[in-house]
C-alpha cells in the first residue's frame, strides 16, 4: 500500500522521518530534494535550510 521512498541523494530507502532541503534565492527555488537522516545532517552543515517531514505527510501530499 505505501510506496518505497529514496534519499534523493543518495538512494537510500526512507524510513519513518525524511527531510526536504530548500535552498531559495530571489529567482526561486534552487533546490528541493528529499533526504534521509544522514543526508539531513551534511545539507545542515552546509548551511541550508532543512525541514522534517513524516512519511505520512508525503504520501498524503503526493496521494
Ligand atoms: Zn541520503
Amino acid at each position: 500500500m505505501a510506496r518505497e521512498l529514496f534519499c534523493d541523494h543518495c538512494e537510500r530507502t526512507l524510513t519513518s522521518t525524511a527531510y526536504r532541503v530548500i535552498s531559495e534565492d530571489p529567482g526561486g527555488v534552487l533546490l528541493n530534494m528529499l533526504v534521509c537522516h544522514p543526508c539531513n545532517q551534511k545539507a545542515r552543515e552546509l548551511g541550508l535550510e532543512t525541514r522534517e517531514i513524516t512519511l505520512d505527510e508525503l504520501q498524503l501530499k503526493r496521494g
